[in-house]
């Protein structure tokens, strides 16, 4: 049986794969990855998906249009063409760099197979190495290991589950047709954003959620007009949860839902099941191995991104992104990638991943984003007395009314005794970008008058959303108030 020995070993090739810096040039790495190359984010998840957002919006902007008295029809939307566009750029990503890792690097080797952890260094041990076994029996002995293997999308262990009219956002990017009818299960980020990309290219959409909000993670007046902005734009069915798929004689299905009036039958081309992804932490045999572990699958990780074993850090190993992240994002992955990054090249001047005011969008219809606490979760850490809110509407600015916009806020969160920005959320055109900014004042803990008042702010721009928000804050003047 195949042996390979390792300076450094990677389970996973999305964010995992930056960590080969020059620093390896000299030194043998192997990276594995079970799937495609690249990971999550660049095959199925974040960039194909926005990819589709843009035609998507563009294709639904007559309704925008309508608002400013202007007509304007879509004309056709052409799935293959657009699928054939996107995938044609991201499949020549892929294959790039698996060749790069493959072919082009002498110190690395590439293992395109499922790897499992046999045996850890144990603690105390400063020159063994990890041991991972390959699907088809190679052994790698490394000394240092990143687990960095990600997530995968949960199914729904229902009658007709497995049908191929079946999808999760693995393989409904790929489909060969645009459906016509869509029944999409769940309301988080996934089931909500292509809720927004099949409306918008001209689908009809049935969005099944067992609660009664979408969102139902983001601040709550947040999640409310959101559930309320997609009533609007596609059908909402809420406190029903799927049963059953069957196969239709016109080639696609009939959902059946149960519901609080007993059983809802609703016909699709296709179905997609976005109920969350789960850790693959299973897949690695985490648990085997001695791995501590999260409820919910996370591998434990402390403060510089060390895996833990009984509650210790086990020598050289890492792990980082979807696997052990409670966030479940790119820019997460990619900031834990860099801080191990540097850890496993100075073991003796370790650095914290940061894990506050992360932020995070959903481009849906409309668009989200937010960073930091949700005005009930502030108030629970600081009490309701210590808590201040403004909620600013993109109608009340001079951009909003050019837009003739009804529907866009940014809420901000800060706690009234020192102007500290706790949280901001925001709701329409451009969430993604304007949030910045706040992120911003968070991060480097500029308090709201200060930021609001110590710059200028361009006018008219749709900006000043997030200025009047800060500007309605019940809180002290900052340092420069003009
Ligand atoms: P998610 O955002 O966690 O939402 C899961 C949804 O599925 C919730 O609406 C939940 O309902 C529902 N659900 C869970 N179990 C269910 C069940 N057994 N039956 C019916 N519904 C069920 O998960 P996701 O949309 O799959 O996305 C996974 C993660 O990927 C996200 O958390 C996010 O971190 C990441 N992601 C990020 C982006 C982005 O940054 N733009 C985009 C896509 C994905 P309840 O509300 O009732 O709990």
């Amino acid at each position: 049986m195949t042996t390979r020995t390792a300076d450094l070993a990677i389970i996973g090739s999305g964010s995992g794969n930056s960590l080969i810096t020059p620093f390896w040039d000299d030194r043998r790495v192997v990276i594995a990855e079970r799937g495609v190359f690249g990971g999550t984010c660049l095959n199925v998840g974040c960039i194909p998906t926005k990819m589709y957002v843009r035609p998507a919006t563009l294709a639904r902007s007559g309704e925008e249009a309508a608002r400013v008295d202007v007509t304007l029809r879509t004309e056709a939307v052409d799935w293959p063409g657009m699928r054939d566009r996107i995938f044609s750029r991201i499949d020549a990503i892929s294959a790039a760099g698996e060749h790069y890792r493959a072919v082009e690097l002498d110190n690395v080797d590439l293992v395109s197979q499922e790897v499992r952890v046999e045996r850890l260094r144990s603690a105390g041990d400063t020159s063994g190495a990890h041991t991972l076994v390959a699907a088809d029996g190679t052994r790698i002995e490394a000394t240092q290991l990143v687990i960095a293997a990600g997530s995968r999308a949960e199914r729904l262990d229902v009658p007709g589950g497995d049908l191929p009219q079946v999808h999760t956002s693995d393989t409904i990017m790929r489909l060969d047709e645009l459906p016509a009818r869509v029944l999409v299960v769940g309301g988080g980020y996934i089931a909500s954003e292509f809720s927004g990309i099949f409306s918008g290219l001209g689908a009809e959409v049935v969005q099944v959620i067992r609660g009664d909000q979408l969102m139902r993670a983001l601040d709550h007046e947040l999640s409310e007009r959101f559930t309320a902005e997609a009533e609007r734009h596609w059908e909402l069915r809420r406190g029903r949860t799927l049963r059953a798929v069957v196969p239709a004689e016109d080639g696609g299905v009939t959902a059946e839902l149960d519901g609080p009036d007993g059983v809802e039958r609703w016909d699709a081309d296709v179905v997609l099941v976005a109920i969350g992804r789960r850790p693959n932490s299973d897949l690695v045999g985490a648990a085997a191995a001695g791995i501590d572990l999260h409820d919910d699958g996370r591998i434990v990780v402390d403060a510089f991104q060390r895996v833990l074993a009984g509650g210790l850090p086990v020598p050289g190993l890492y792990a980082l992104g979807d696997i052990s992240s409670s966030h479940q994002l790119k820019h997460v992955a990619n900031h834990e990638a860099r801080i191990v990054a540097h850890n496993l090249e100075h073991p003796d001047d370790l650095r914290t991943s940061r894990q506050d005011a992360v932020p995070a969008a959903v481009f849906a219809y409309p668009e989200l984003a937010q960073v930091g606490l949700t005005e009930s979760q502030a108030a629970e850490q600081f009490g309701a007395e210590h808590v201040t809110t403004k909620l600013q509407h993109y109608g009340d600015t001079a951009y909003g009314w050019a837009m003739a916009d009804d529907s866009g806020v940014c809420k901000v969160v800060a706690d009234r005794r020192d102007g500290r920005i706790l949280g901001a959320h925001i709701l329409g055109y451009q969430a993604s970008n304007l949030i910045q900014p706040l992120i911003t004042a968070m991060s480097f803990g500029i308090d709201a008058r200060t930021f609001a008042r110590g710059q200028y702010w361009v006018h008219p721009a749709l900006m000043e959303v997030v200025e009047n928000a800060l500007l309605g804050l019940d809180v002290p003047d900052g340092d420069l108030v003009a």
